[in-house]
């Protein structure tokens, strides 16, 4: 072998191919990532044939060097304590730019023995684990390395920093980082998750974080008609191929027209709906009476409640100190903003203090009686529309 084939790779593949090459590799590995890690090991929203789990680990191992246990442990401590100081990596917490540029670092910092043994359950320990991805994390990109100077030769070193690059700052730092700063919110979870943009392409689905945070254990997180989750393509193509079986894709309801009494089926159907109930509320309740009473109003009062439909929806620990303030003007200005600011801060408390039984179903129909009683059209529309809500026959997950 002469110097000119270490130069240019023994294969002597041309500048279009490494382009491909690059981006194909690292698009399988934020596959791997989302599906396997993500999905699959840390959520359980998918179960996966076993040659699909052996190939993700393999891949990972090549080309991230990281360990199931290790990541899903990680992951499901963020779940747990999002935006604490105990979560590993909150941009709330610590500041976007450090997430953003040093992610990987605040993630190799939360790896600790308790975690480990405390969120790690159920990750593999056979045979494969114990003896070469565990204690041989780095002979996989090293290996990673020689390949791609082989096909590329000396520029195969910079393809390999890119693959290397690609999910500390991909998946640590963007989905870590800016998934919890920027971005829009369908659904008030009671932590900052957004979702950055609703073509989730380039980090196959994680971009749609505050769909995620709503519903952790969905194998789909697109929820919006105009919402598109590369990773969950993907899980449809695995599926058709028998790889694949989502095991939950976010709550189903249906409806019982002329249904007029709210039973333990309402309030079931209701409660499991929550999320999507609340983001109805903000819609048809409070977004055309704030719109209603901007007609109406003076100069100021137009201008107070020009951003109020969102401050007045926001999840009620995620209120800072200027907005608390905007709300009281806000509900010292408009009673009919008053009213349905409280309706909506009730309703928001019954899910997390009634329990889930006859007592969670007396508090739901109190609160629908007294919200008919204020007169206010949206309000009773609204009610109505809760009272149809009945629990559907079993949907199996890929008729989504
Ligand atoms: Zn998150
Ligand atoms: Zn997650």
């Amino acid at each position: 072998m002469n110097l000119a084939d270490w130069w240019y790779g023994l294969v002597g593949f041309s500048i279009p191919v490494m382009v491909v090459y690059t981006l194909a590799t690292c698009h399988i590995t934020l596959v791997s990532v989302t599906i396997y890690l993500h999905r699959h090991s840390a959520h359980r929203a998918l179960e996966l044939h076993p040659a699909a789990q052996h190939f993700f680990r393999f891949w990972l191992w090549m080309t991230t060097g990281m360990s199931t246990k290790v990541w899903t442990a990680v992951h499901r401590k963020h779940h747990v304590l999002t935006e604490t100081e105990d979560d590993p990596h909150s941009p709330q917490i610590y500041g976007l730019a450090p997430i953003l540029f040093r992610g990987a670092e605040y993630y190799r910092d939360a790896i600790t023995d308790e975690t480990l043994e405390k969120y790690g359950r159920g990750t593999p320990s056979d045979w494969l684990e114990l003896n070469l991805y565990g204690p041989h994390s780095v002979l996989g990109i090293a290996s990673l390395a020689v390949l791609d100077v082989l096909l590329f030769g000396t520029l195969g070193a910079t393809v390999w920093a890119l693959q290397m690059m690609c999910i500390p700052f991909l998946a640590a730092g963007v989905v870590n980082g800016v998934g919890h700063y920027w971005g829009y919110r369908n659904f008030e979870c009671p932590d900052a998750s957004r979702n950055v943009v609703p073509w989730a392409i380039l980090i196959c689905g994680e971009e749609l974080h505050n769909n995620h945070h709503t519903y952790p254990n969905s194998a789909k997180l697109s929820v919006k008609p105009w919402e598109f989750d590369m990773g969950w393509a993907w899980i449809r193509l695995l599926q058709r191929l028998g790889l694949a079986k989502p095991l939950y894709t976010g709550p189903k309801v249906a409806r019982a027209d002329g249904k007029t009494s709210i039973d333990m089926d309402t309030t079931w159907a209701v409660l499991n709906d929550r999320f999507r109930v609340m983001a109805r509320y903000a819609e048809e309740v409070v977004a055309p009476l704030v719109e209603q009473e901007r007609k109406h109003a003076d100069a100021f009062t137009r201008r107070l409640l020009r951003r109020s439909k969102h401050i007045l929806c926001r999840h009620d620990t995620l209120v800072n100190e200027r907005q608390r303030r905007h709300i009281s003007e806000v509900v010292g200005a408009s009673p009919i903003l008053k009213t349905i600011y409280e309706k909506r801060l009730e309703l928001a408390q019954l899910w997390s203090e009634k329990g889930r039984g006859a007592e969670l179903m007396e508090a739901f129909r109190t609160w629908c009686a007294e919200a008919e009683e204020t007169g206010i059209q949206a309000l009773s529309d609204f009610v109505r529309d809760l009272k149809s809500y009945t629990t559907p026959t079993p949907v199996r997950a890929h008729d989504n």
